[in-house]
């Protein structure tokens, strides 16, 4: 059993951190950052993605586990007071997981080059200083033509992230769909889009294709790919999936409830 350790710089992180080192040395568990079996991160959603993408060319061989030392989050599920059942569980000799979908973005450029990207929880087109203009398939049928500031396709997990403040729907984990939601559309006599988000099937995809050469800045949880000439990007569920160890003292729902509602808890 080989780990690796991904936190961010907080002081509370770095406390955890120091703490989870002394565990794992004890247990002779070996920290392995270029070739490990577990990735740890410590921190909070951010941190998660973070290490996701680090890792991401390991994704079909690695789990993941998310501590946090914040707030609880949607990919963290272990307290900072629970590092010990953690590292007992890494001893299990057969170990549940949970795997969920992610997002594969194929973007081709002006010259014909295709850049295959993964999203965790989501990836955005949008136009830097105009607004975009870009038709949009779905299986390679038209769909509609979008003009707005741009047009986001979100992962289950990612539907509480960005995807959220956009009016998407909240899609639990376990479901196998892609999610598009649109940023400020243009809606009058002359542009109509549909205004609603769309979830789609595990087998259909989604292309979006801009109209005009100019500027694009696709995002993918938080990153970004700069391009001048964006011919059309295709959004599908990929064929990997990101593993976590199976732990959840929080259900789906209750952390919804926890991040977003936060009622009181006599009822
Ligand atoms: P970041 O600071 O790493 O994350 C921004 C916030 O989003 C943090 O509070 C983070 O939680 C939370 N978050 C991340 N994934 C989440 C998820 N699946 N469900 C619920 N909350 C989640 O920001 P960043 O590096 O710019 O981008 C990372 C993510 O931020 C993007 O993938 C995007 O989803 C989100 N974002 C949201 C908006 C928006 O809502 N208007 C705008 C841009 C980006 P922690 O504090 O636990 O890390």
């Amino acid at each position: 059993m080989k780990v690796a350790l991904v936190y961010n710089e907080k002081v509370e992180t770095l406390a955890v951190v120091k703490a989870l080192e002394k565990l794992l040395d004890s247990r002779k568990i070996e920290i392995d950052p270029e070739n490990p079996d577990v990735v740890i991160t410590i921190g909070g959603d951010g941190t998660l993605i973070s290490g996701f993408h680090k890792y991401q060319n390991l994704v079909d061989q690695i789990r993941f586990i998310g501590v946090h030392t914040g707030h609880l989050g949607f990919y963290t599920d272990w307290r900072n007071f629970e590092i010990g059942k953690m590292v007992d569980n890494l001893t299990k000799k057969q170990p549940s997981s949970a795997s969920y979908p992610l997002l594969e973005l194929i973007i081709t450029t002006g010259s014909g080059e295709k850049k295959k990207l993964l999203a965790l929880n989501e990836a955005t087109i949008k136009r830097v200083s105009k607004t975009l203009k870009a038709d949009v398939y779905i299986r390679d049928q038209f769909f509609e033509s979008f003009k707005g500031d741009g047009l986001c396709v979100s992962t289950p997990t990612g539907s509480t992230a960005y995807s959220k403040s956009l009016g998407g729907a909240v899609i639990h984990p376990r479901l196998k769909a892609l999610q598009m939601t649109e940023i400020a559309s243009i809606n009058n006599r002359v542009f109509r889009t549909l205004s609603s988000p769309i979830v789609i099937a595990p087998d259909e995809w989604i292309t979006v294709k801009p109209e005009s050469d100019d500027h694009y800045v696709v995002t993918y949880d938080g990153y970004e790919f700069n391009h001048k000439h964006i011919k059309k990007i295709e959004y599908r569920i990929s064929q990997h999936v990101i593993r976590f160890d199976k732990y959840q003292h929080t259900h789906f729902w209750n952390r919804v409830e926890d991040a977003f509602i936060g009622q009181p808890k006599n009822k």
